[in-house]
């Protein structure tokens, strides 16, 4: 938790370290998702999301990026498409597969219109950007940014992944999450991989 709070540039009270994004987003939307409960989805986007929120037997409402917005997707249609069902906003930003990437005001602008929900970002891909949201969970409760070393790290295959989350969603994470879902050897590695500035920014050049 440390090594990665650094390089992350938050406090190491605020990370939750799990088998990927996957393990970790699994875990997000048992403690959040119940039967009967939507969460918001723009399409084209990573598959999990959906998988998850149907084996919460939950409504995934799909949002359609569209060509003409060059697949942006606009806070406001977020908002016209939320509920008081609505418990998570799946974003991965930059998007798997069309790149794009939500600004800082329109994750504020979602975070204070829904309160009610989770706005999750899935940041997979944050190496490849300019820059990160990580810093507006210390301003929001509402928002949670999930991160891993399977991309730009290359080590998809050790399965570490984390989150970034307000204080009020630790305790409820550690009630739900299974307790040993990272070994050792990954755990090594990650903090290895932190380290290697060089090997990173050859690997972000490459891509
Ligand atoms: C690859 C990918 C993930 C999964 O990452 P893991 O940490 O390997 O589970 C999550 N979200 C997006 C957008 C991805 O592209």
């Amino acid at each position: 938790e440390t090594a990665i709070a650094e390089y992350a540039g938050v406090f190491a009270e605020k990370i939750v370290i799990g088998a990927g994004i996957d393990g970790v987003m699994d875990t997000l939307v048992k403690i959040f998702v119940d039967k009967g409960d939507e969460a918001i989805i723009p399409i084209p986007t990573f598959s999990l999301y959906e998988s998850l929120v149907h084996m919460a037997d939950a409504t995934p409402m799909y949002l359609l990026r569209s060509v003409e917005d060059d697949y942006a997707i606009p806070a406001a249609d977020i908002i016209a498409a939320s509920t008081e069902k609505t418990k998570m906003i799946f974003l991965a930003s930059p998007n798997n597969p069309t790149g794009n990437r939500l600004s800082g005001d329109d994750v504020r602008t979602l975070a204070e219109s829904i309160p009610e929900a989770l706005v999750v970002l899935d940041e997979a891909y944050v190496e490849f950007a300019e820059k990160s949201s990580a810093k507006l969970v210390n301003e929001y409760e509402n928002v949670l940014v999930l991160r891993t070393f399977s991309k730009a790290f290359g080590l998809a295959g050790l399965r570490v992944g984390y989150a970034i989350v307000p204080e009020w969603v630790i305790g409820n994470y550690r009630k739900v999450s299974l307790p040993f879902t990272v070994n050792n050897v990954a755990l090594i590695a990650a903090v290895a991989a932190l380290k290697d500035k060089e090997h990173l920014r050859r690997s972000v050049e490459l891509v």
